[in-house]
């Protein structure tokens, strides 16, 4: 019978029995790191509903707690499939495009603004207006 457990500290399936606790529980040890553990019922392998919901809710970007809470499995199995899926599925950064253009708005579109208001008095002049100077002056 093959072993299908997963160490809780390297994430080896190379397990072998190792007796049973004082509670009767199967004791297991993972050969590669030495840890020492007992039978876990969330250890067990998932059922292919589970890790079909577990991968829809990855695709989600939802925090691992939480799909953890929500189909029942332990997080550190969670950590350990969440790893394998993401080796094997090459991760698409997201591009957030920046904006394009200036920040301001053009003097160009103020003056024609200020125009189809009717107001051709006042307007603003040149492209400084930080600077007093070239506010409201006299358009014509
Ligand atoms: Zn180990």
């Amino acid at each position: 019978m093959t072993i299908e457990m997963t160490c809780p500290t390297c994430g080896s399936h190379d397990i072998s029995k190792n007796g049973t606790s004082h509670r009767g529980k199967q004791n297991y040890k993972c050969r590669d790191c030495g840890r020492q553990f007992v039978e876990d019922p969330q250890w067990r392998p998932k059922p292919k509903e589970t890790k079909a919901l577990v991968n829809r809710l990855l695709q989600e970007k939802i925090p691992l707690a939480g799909i953890a809470r929500a189909t029942a499995v332990s997080e550190s199995w969670l950590q350990g499939h969440a790893n394998a899926v993401y080796e094997a599925v090459p991760q698409t950064a997201a591009v957030i495009p920046k904006p394009k253009g200036p920040l301001a708005v053009q003097m160009d579109e103020l003056w024609s603004f200020v125009g189809h208001k009717g107001n051709k008095q006042w307007g603003l002049v040149g492209h400084g207006c930080q600077d007093p100077r070239n506010y409201w002056l006299p358009h014509r």
